[in-house]
């Protein structure tokens, strides 16, 4: 278990900085540039540093990945399953230490750590499990002597780039499925986590997985990143991160008509309070969906669009539960923020308060940037929240913060609620605080969105079921559950069982 007192933690970890290697074909190597991986909560603490790798080290890795396919392609679906369950066992022995990892290296509360370890672990299990399910199906024939198959086939060598904020929970998401399915993968980690990567890939290589099975290039967006997305032996790239760099993405790999894309990426969520809903719901709902990770979750509550007649009594709860909201360090298991990721995260935030200001919000909590004391080395902020009266072509409440800075924008009735969730480019996550069936029904099926909450939050994934949005939040390609869809290809297989030729829809042989 993780110790539970802070200051035990900090004695525990005070450790060297800890070198990950790039793992290419089976085995480790280091380069002559390397970059560091810092503790957000305190920037003088290097928790790693890592490989700057560029085109050399991505064309080994992706030459390393199709080699080993030839052979990792044979093997049965249950054999592969094995292989991730042993790794699954790992993950279980090691779940605290994964889970500490992750608050030191991107800053969140030592219990949305252990979560994150824990949803990697789930996906392990589910997909060993899968291994022993039907991975394809028979379909009758319109003639009686032809058997018809619906297989799923392997397509190559996937690229897994994967962003910062859920740092072993996403690449699990879409390296598993990959190498069930037959695959062999490229993992390029984010560049601000890549210590949680390099633990990661030590626990495949210790689960047994063949040599070029999965491999490591550790490194940035641009020197690493994109020449893996170029690389022309690269089948499939899953992407999830930025909106901006996953349109970037889309548009690269559409010059290589093989390649296949799933892109999941950015969202402005909203959690719709009706009339007749339940406030206590209300007030957790939102206190969880934006405050989580300091608001930095592709499904974070940025607005609460509510119905002006419960807008009072929900705001005065609301407010009152924000401003009780503990930030610190993410060790501290009383801690429910944690800082940002980095300083440009924080001059995000900062230009969203301005915005919001200038379209004339009404500053409810107005959050600072906290300095000094325990909080002098951290990228630490305290949440923002306003008041603001709809209006179209809003920027702020349009775009997304990815940070704590929430909009309660009042409503009059369900279908305005829906009009405003709607008007933004982003579809992905959409939470209704409702007793009402009958309301809760017709949002499900008028608002835009790829995840839908009732009296829950925006946030809250599990491995079983898609993950990811529609409009600009993705390209219609799920993670966890839904990303076997993407890692196969269909194909249909036809066998004859009669020693003449019948062909379908009455073709004749007759010449
Ligand atoms: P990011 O887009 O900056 O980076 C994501 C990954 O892409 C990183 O590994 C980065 O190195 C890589 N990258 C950057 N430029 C690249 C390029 N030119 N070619 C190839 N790779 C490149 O995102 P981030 O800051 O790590 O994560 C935050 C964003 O991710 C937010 O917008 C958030 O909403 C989104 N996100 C989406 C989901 C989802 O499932 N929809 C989940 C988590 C985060």
């Amino acid at each position: 278990m993780v110790p539970r007192n802070a200051q035990t933690l900090r004695y525990t970890l005070e450790v060297t900085p800890i070198q990950s290697k790039n793992y290419i074909d089976g085995a480790w190597a280091g380069s002559a540039k390397q970059f560091e991986s810092v503790n957000p909560a305190n920037t003088k603490e290097v928790v790693g540093t890592a490989p700057s790798s560029g085109k050399g080290e991505v064309d080994e890795a992706v030459a390393a990945a199709k080699s080993a396919y030839q052979t990792w392609r044979d093997l049965t679906w249950v054999k592969r399953a094995e292989y991730i369950d042993n790794l699954a066992q790992l993950l279980k022995r090691d779940i605290d230490e994964i889970a500490t990892l992750i608050t030191r290296e991107c800053g969140k509360p030592i219990n949305e750590g252990r979560a994150d370890a824990v949803e990697a672990l789930h996906m392990a299990q589910y997909m060993a499990g899968l291994g022993r399910m039907p991975n394809g199906y028979t379909v009758s024939s319109e003639i009686p002597a032809k058997d018809a198959f619906i297989l799923r086939r392997p397509k190559g060598v996937i690229a897994c780039i994967a962003p910062w904020n859920f740092p072993s929970a996403i690449p699990m998401w879409v390296i598993l499925p990959s190498v069930l399915a037959g695959n062999t993968v490229v993992f390029k980690p984010a560049e601000q986590t890549p210590i949680c990567g390099y633990k990661l890939t030590q626990l495949f290589e210790e689960a047994g997985f063949p040599a070029g099975v999965i491999n490591l290039v550790q490194g940035d967006g641009e020197s690493c990143g994109d020449p893996l997305v170029r690389h022309k032996d690269v089948a499939g790239i899953l992407f999830t991160g930025s909106r901006a760099v996953g349109k970037y993405i889309q548009q690269v790999a559409s010059g290589d008509l093989y390649k296949f894309v799933a892109t999941e990426m950015g969202g402005k969520n909203a959690t719709i309070i009706l009339e007749d809903a339940d406030l206590d719901i209300a007030v957790n709902a939102c206190i969880l969906g934006a405050f989580k990770t300091s608001g930095q979750r592709c499904v974070s509550t940025s607005r609460i669009i509510i119905d002006r007649k419960v807008e009072t009594a929900f705001t005065e709860r609301f407010l009152e539960k924000v401003t009780r909201i503990r930030v610190g360090d993410g060790l501290d298991e009383s801690v429910f923020m944690g800082p940002l990721i980095e300083a440009s995260g924080l001059h995000k935030w900062q230009l969203h308060n301005e915005k919001a200001r200038e379209e004339g919000a009404e500053v409810l909590v107005d959050g600072k940037v906290l300095t000094g004391g325990a909080y002098a080395n951290g990228n630490f902020v305290s949440p923002f929240v306003y008041r603001l009266e709809y209006r179209p072509n809003s920027f702020c409440l349009r775009e997304e913060a990815f940070s704590p800075h929430v909009a309660i924008i009042p409503v009059s009735g369900m279908e305005q609620a829906v009009d405003v969730y709607n008007d933004t480019d982003y579809g992905l996550s959409m939470a209704v605080i409702t007793e009402d069936y009958r309301k809760w029904r017709w949002v499900r099926d008028h608002a835009e969105y790829g995840l839908g909450y009732v009296n829950l939050p925006s946030i809250g994934a599990e491995v079983h079921l898609p993950f990811g949005g529609v409009k600009a939040s993705g390209n219609g390609h799920p993670g966890a559950e839904g990303i076997l869809e993407s890692v196969t290809s269909r194909i249909a297989f036809t066998v004859n069982h009669a020693h003449e030729i019948t062909m379908a829809q009455g073709l004749s042989t007759i010449v």
